[in-house]
């Protein structure tokens, strides 16, 4: 850090103090901005949003606030979902003019659940350098304070939010032998809870994080029962990140437990409902269960 000039183009600003970031290499820079608390902006981060030639934003007036509160100077480009096959040939151009690139998203890390991947995949691709500036992240801080095993972690984005397609991405994400992240609405929180509930057992060990690094940040730590419960008034303010435990460990079945619990099931429910049912109670896979009922349902029918 140099004290800049008056007009320093690369000046940022910090505790009412003025900087002069170093020049930067050609690349393109990904770069973390806060989740909520602007105090988690990284020295690094303002001198590579100050040493860019443009900074690359999903909404100009979001990042406007953040370039303004640390008296950054680089003009912003913005580049979202919309526009994104139209700005990466112009951020390559950029780049191939010997100039850095600074990637934001409009809050936390770029590419998690945020545009990016594909600029990312083409700037390599082009054979240019990419370089992530790391820092806040709702996936990191939630995990960290979920009270939950964090050896093995399954990050899992927004779940689809019609009830069909969400209900079978739950199912395949059920025996993850890994804690699940996902990011919800707080409009869907509870609904969600509830088919988690259901479909991944009431008694599995949860948290939800809520409003990560700002004013009012709590976890509500229970099981998926309890927080289905918890959450299923009113929609709770603010912006929600869900952690699920992974699953206990289930014993191995033995595959004639599995078909007599089969032909039980199948005396009082369809086959679907059936496999279902024992996929439950024995962990085995409920496409292969299925397939073993129906001949079980045909047999009895000869
Ligand atoms: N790229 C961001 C990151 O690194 O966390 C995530 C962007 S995604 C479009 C926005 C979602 O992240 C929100 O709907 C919420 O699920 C989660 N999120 C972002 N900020 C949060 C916060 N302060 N507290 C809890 N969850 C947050």
């Amino acid at each position: 850090m140099t004290a800049p000039t008056g007009t320093d183009p690369r000046r940022y600003i910090l505790s009412e103090h003025a900087f002069s970031a170093p020049a930067l290499e050609p690349a393109l820079y990904i770069v973390s901005t806060p989740i909520g608390n602007l105090g988690d902006i990284t020295v690094r981060a303002l001198e590579t949003l100050a040493g860019a030639a443009v900074i690359a934003c999903e909404d100009t007036r979001v990042t406007g606030t953040l370039t303004h509160r640390f008296g950054l100077k680089t003009p912003l480009i913005p580049y979202h979902e919309h526009n994104a096959d139209k700005q990466r040939p112009k951020i390559l151009e950029t780049l191939e003019r010997g100039e850095a690139v600074a990637l934001v998203s409009d809050a936390g890390t770029p590419l998690i659940s945020d545009p990016g991947y594909r600029l990312v995949r083409d700037v390599v691709a082009a054979g240019h350098k990419v370089v992530p500036i790391p820092g806040a992240s709702a996936l990191l801080a939630g995990l960290v304070g979920a009270g939950l095993p964090s050896d093995t972690v399954l990050f899992a984005g927004f779940l689809p939010q019609k009830g069909g397609p969400k209900t079978r991405r739950i199912e395949e994400l059920a025996k993850m032998p890994a804690t699940l992240v996902f990011y919800e609405s707080p409009r869907r929180l509870g609904a969600t809870l509830a088919t988690m509930a259901e479909v991944m057992g009431a008694d599995r060990e949860a948290s939800v994080a809520r409003e990560l690094t700002k004013r009012f940040e709590t976890f509500e730590r229970g099981t998926l029962g309890s927080l289905a419960e918890h959450f299923s008034g009113d929609a709770p303010k603010g912006e929600i990140v869900i952690l699920i435990a992974p699953p206990e460990d289930a014993p191995e079945a033995d595959e004639s437990d599995a078909e007599a619990l089969l032909i039980e099931a199948l005396k009082e429910m369809p086959v679907s409902a059936a496999a279902k049912k024992v996929a439950k109670q024995t962990g085995l896979d409920r496409n292969e269960l299925y397939k073993r009922a129906l001949d079980l349902k045909a047999s009895s029918a000869d």
